[in-house]
């Protein structure tokens, strides 16, 4: 890294930027190097839930093969999930992995939704986000960023979903919170963005875009729309040799 570039660089909280404008500078910028994300990549909100479930610990396109292989096997509605026997819908997700556990989570999913709901999605979205994400978060299998998941991209109601990509990136930035946190993390977006649903979904979507383009495990900051702004970029040299979250 040249002196040149360093001394061009002006990482956001050096300049005491207020977190604020710094969120909405970060995702301006992603959205003009990467444009609309089109999140969630599924066709209706239960496609949504079983990738939110399916997707834990594994890459998107293990579980497009499973959320293929349950379609065309007719098993992606709440009664067949509650009808099939637990092995053969392990067998169908097989390709994301933890394939047991998840047919699990898939059916107490299916089994809780029909015994307090009817299997209305349209009735469980129909309350208030702190309810729903208390029951969301109560359900086997179902953690914070499995539960903001399903309540933005399914319920599109605005919370902030926090991934190992978002707290990355946040981090190199300089933008962490005190605390490593789920809820300092989500705070850190929600109390300083407008609580705008359609904000969320695309800056959500474009973090991971991000996360995966160039703010990898080993980044690629020359590249990155956000090399002038952050912290981390003026270590990249070092980083690289330390080896990097
Ligand atoms: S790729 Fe580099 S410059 Fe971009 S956010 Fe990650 S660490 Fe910062």
């Amino acid at each position: 890294m040249t002196e040149r570039l360093l001394e061009r660089r002006q990482p956001l909280m050096d300049n005491h930027l207020p977190r604020d404008r710094a969120l909405i500078t970060i995702y301006r910028r992603l959205l003009a190097r990467y444009g609309p994300q089109h999140w969630w990549p599924a066709e209706e909100p239960l496609e949504v839930i079983a990738g939110a479930i399916l997707t834990q610990a594994t890459a998107w396109g293990n579980v497009e093969k499973a959320i293929a292989n349950l379609k065309s096997a007719g098993a992606l509605s709440p009664e067949a999930l509650r009808r099939l026997p637990l092995a053969e819908i392990a067998a169908l997700i097989y390709p994301c992995g933890y394939y047991n556990a998840k047919a699990l989570k898939l059916k107490a999913f299916a089994r809780w939704l029909g015994e307090y709901y009817d299997d209305s999605l349209g009735r469980l979205f129909a309350g208030d986000t702190d309810h729903l994400r208390r029951q969301l978060l109560s359900l086997y299998g179902v953690g914070p960023e499995t539960a903001d998941s399903i309540i933005l991209y399914a319920a599109g109601k605005p919370v902030f979903v926090i991934d190992a990509y978002t707290r990355r990136i946040t981090g190199r930035i300089g933008l962490a919170p005190d605390s490593n946190s789920y809820t300092a993390y989500q705070d850190l977006f929600m109390e300083n963005l407008p609580l705008d649903e359609r904000l969320f979904n695309e800056y959500h979507a474009l973090l991971v875009h991000l996360g995966q383009d160039v703010c990898r495990r080993r980044p690629r900051c020359r590249e990155c729309p956000l090399g002038d702004i952050c912290h981390f970029a003026g270590d990249v040299d070092a980083g690289d040799k330390v080896g990097l979250r």
